[in-house]
């Protein structure tokens, strides 16, 4: 492909974006499309001959987009938002054309200085504790991660490399192995599946500890299951606590979590995907508290930021220990400033070698939003949910299962799980409105998560007239069940009756 044509497939590709954005609302948020759909309307290999790349974007029109699930849909409302903006998505693009990869400085210096700088620049954002920060003197500051998992993921393998050296001193009698095999971690049966995956990944048991009434992890609880498997000849290495839960946005107790991990020497993680947008508004400065006690934390841009995935921002207290843990060298890795204060190798601090130009995206990002259009983006999900939260308080058939916390609302149809499995059945049938359910206690609700590249009013109204009708029709057809069985009943009867007739018609008229 020449330049020109190039020219031409970016243009009709923006165009192919803008109108597939702008006209969003008039797709069904959930594909109508069966198992094996796509992959049938597509050939087996790689065509021989180039294409061109109108038949390529009129296959995606038609091929692809009906196979999609549109998360960009206002009408998207499970899981929590994956973000996008203008921004962000050209900021991707030009990610892609200039394709450098920057694993170390020397890599491509600007793609590492300036995810030094937006990073410092997004934890004063968010107003993160000093030590978080490459520009404060000390061992800190801040990486891109691809998702949450891998920032768990390294958080939990560099806590497990951290004490296996701890306690290799502390008790030379045991073998490595033996030390490994009594590693222990901890998290909250409220916290993401990717938490006890990384679990899993690290060959380290994470315990989940049962939240209290409130889904909260507390100090008490954690403190309970240390002291136990110490005395069991455990050795406890990292709690990684959540705020911001996936199924009701809950936020565990860092100062009391922070208290406990203290007295134990127990890495400390906070895993803020999602909720971690709010620590920048005043309102919220709660959630901020103990912050500044955690060894490491998380907080997807790709959530809350209006930066499109995948870009996890994670902020280490000492990076050193992160860096120790990873280091692997090669000769052709080499280069004359490595270890320079405030030039990281990021290499060391992620899984991959490799690296994307992700702090492109973000810069450009904050650039065309400024940190004022990123705060009235996180105000308006608030703004919304609550919207939505005093359309269920209204509704006497719907109960509020958790306080509504961000721009999620937990709810349910009142009475059995049935009617509210019921109902999300319908929904997800008709495809107007996407979302999931979850469960707590025995009781299943729906989580209503405002998401959506420009969610707006008459969309949380859309979305509610679409629950609370779908109720009412479930309703009707409950109440109508009865009636048709009833009457099955009677003509079941009237025809016994009437053969009855005819048979002793039958004999009447043979005798
Ligand atoms: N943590 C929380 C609280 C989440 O809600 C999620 C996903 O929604 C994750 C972690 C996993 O995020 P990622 O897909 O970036 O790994």
């Amino acid at each position: 492909m020449d330049f020109d044509e190039f020219r031409e497939f970016g243009h009709a590709s923006i165009e192919f974006i803008i109108n597939y954005l702008s006209n969003i609302r008039d797709r069904d948020v959930l594909p109508s499309v069966v198992p094996h759909e796509v992959i049938n309307q597509l050939p087996r290999q790689i065509p021989e001959q180039p294409e061109h790349w109108r038949h390529i974007l009129n296959d995606l029109e038609h091929i692809i987009l009906p196979g999609l699930t549109h998360w960009q849909s206002p009408y998207f409302n499970a899981f929590f938002p994956s973000s996008t903006s203008a921004g962000s998505i050209i900021g991707e693009l030009l990610i892609a054309g200039i394709g450098v990869l920057g694993f170390s400085w020397i890599c491509s210096p600007a793609c590492t200085e300036l995810e030094v700088v937006v990073m410092d620049w997004l934890a004063k954002f968010l107003k993160l504790p000093a030590h978080f920060l490459h520009e404060t003197e000390g061992p800190g500051g801040g990486v891109i991660q691809g998702s949450a998992s891998e920032a768990v993921l390294v958080a939990v393998l560099a806590a497990r490399e951290q004490a296996v050296r701890r306690e290799r001193e502390r008790q030379p009698e045991l073998s490595e192995s033996d030390i490994r095999g009594k590693l222990i971690a901890y998290s909250s049966d409220q916290s993401n599946s990717c938490i006890e995956k990384a679990g899993v990944l690290a060959a380290m048991p994470i315990k989940l500890l049962p939240a209290s009434e409130d889904l909260v992890l507390r100090g008490a609880a954690l403190k309970a299951a240390i002291e136990r498997d110490v005395a069991a000849g455990l050795i406890p290495v990292i709690c990684v606590a959540t705020l911001g839960t996936t199924g009701t946005c809950a936020y565990d107790d860092i100062e009391s979590l922070a208290s406990v991990c203290e007295e134990h020497n127990v890495w400390l993680h906070v895993d803020a995907a999602y909720a971690g947008g709010a620590f920048a508004l005043d309102e919220c400065a709660d959630l901020r508290r103990g912050l500044d006690r955690v060894d490491s934390l998380n907080f997807n841009l790709h959530k809350f930021m209006l930066v499109n995935f995948d870009c996890a921002a994670m902020w280490l207290r000492d990076a050193n220990k992160v860096v120790d843990s990873f280091n692997v060298d090669r000769i052709y890795l080499k280069h004359k400033y490595e270890g320079c204060t405030q030039i990281p190798d990021f290499r060391h601090w992620q899984i991959p070698l490799g690296r994307r130009f992700r702090a492109l995206k973000v810069w450009i990002t904050f650039r065309t939003l400024g940190a004022e259009g990123l705060r009235a983006h996180v105000r308006k999900h608030i703004d919304l949910a609550a919207q939505f939260e005093n359309l269920v308080k209204a509704d006497s058939r719907f109960e509020l299962v958790a306080p509504r916390a961000l721009g999620l609302v937990c709810f349910r149809a009142k009475g059995d799980n049935e009617i509210t499995s019921q109902l999300l059945h319908r929904l997800m049938e008709r495809k107007k409105i996407y979302m999931v359910k979850a469960e707590h206690g025995g009781r299943q609700f729906l989580r209503f998560a405002v998401c959506g590249m420009d969610p707006k009013p008459a969309d949380i109204q859309f979305a509610w007239t679409e629950i609370e009708t779908q109720l009412t029709q479930l309703n009707l057809e409950a109440d109508q069940q009865p009636l048709e069985n009833r009457k099955a009943g009677e003509i079941a009867e009237l025809t016994q009756h009437l053969t009855g007739l005819q048979l002793q018609m039958d004999e009447t008229l043979q005798r």
